[in-house]
């Protein structure tokens, strides 16, 4: 059985609309990831996992997005970065193209955090319009359900987490000859509780935010399996929920 949308045909398509109201949609970016690491990661890892879910569960994966909110990241050369706007808004026409075939349920795979406002004000507009959307963090999920598995400077962007799934996903295009490990250096105005409007380059010169050369492939495909069981759970368990009860609640 085909579970990717482009793959199918129209006929296909409607076969599997008539009978079902639940996608999966993977989202990323294309954006610097320490010198080793490949720009796509982000979308890639999500691509990965978006569809190793649509075969374990039979549910309807679409294209990844690849490009996401990532100007922080532009000063690193081949960054391509979209506004939250314009990105919110492509996201939500794609969303609101799979609920004209009768989706009402979508499990946005998001591989960049960047992505992560933007995605949460378009579930709560689409919310409002009948369609109930939730969204997948991948290295969220791994630090929950494989706690030690990375030390905390092991976790961040580039490092060790994300240059491990890379392993073990696509050897071919990691050069951990290039693997660098680098402590972000702390802003002169830091404090606690306070937010900034820092750019990557403001805090490391390689991109990577702490540990990198600790990767390994067994560590990526622990944390592809870990995650990839918790997304089927939630997949599974969404498909069976009503549409009424995601309806928005009355005033009180
Ligand atoms: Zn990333």
């Amino acid at each position: 059985m085909k579970v990717l949308l482009h793959e199918m045909s129209w006929t296909e398509a409607k076969e599997y609309f008539k009978k079902n109201d639940i996608a999966i949609l993977p989202v990323g970016s294309n954006e610097q990831h320490g010198p080793h690491n490949p720009l796509g990661t982000d979308h890639l890892i999500a691509k990965a996992i978006a569809e190793e879910t649509a075969r374990r569960t039979g549910v309807l994966c679409l294209q990844v997005v690849p490009f996401g909110v990532s100007s922080h990241h532009k000063q690193f050369w081949g960054t391509i970065f979209i506004s939250p706007k314009a990105f919110k808004n492509y996201v939500k026409e794609v969303c609101l193209s799979l609920s004209y075939y009768g989706v009402r349920k979508i499990v946005i795979v998001n591989g960049h955090g960047g992505n992560r406002c933007a995605l949460l004000e378009m579930a709560r507009e689409l919310r409002e319009e009948g369609v109930f959307v939730s969204t997948f963090q991948w290295w969220e999920a791994a630090s929950k359900l494989l706690p030690g598995c990375f030390k905390p400077e092991e976790e961040g962007h580039a490092a060790a987490g994300e240059t491990s799934v890379n392993l073990a996903l696509h050897p071919q295009i990691v050069n951990m000859d290039r693997a660098v490990d680098e402590e972000p250096s702390k802003h002169a105005v830091e404090a606690k509780g306070v937010s900034l409007p820092l750019g990557t380059v403001d805090e490391t010169s390689s991109g990577v935010f702490g540990k990198s050369t600790a990767a390994s492939a067994e560590k990526g495909k622990m944390v592809l399996e870990a995650v990839i069981g918790e997304l089927v759970k939630h997949v599974n368990t969404l498909r069976k929920v009503k549409n009424e009860d995601f309806a928005q609640k009355p005033k009180v």
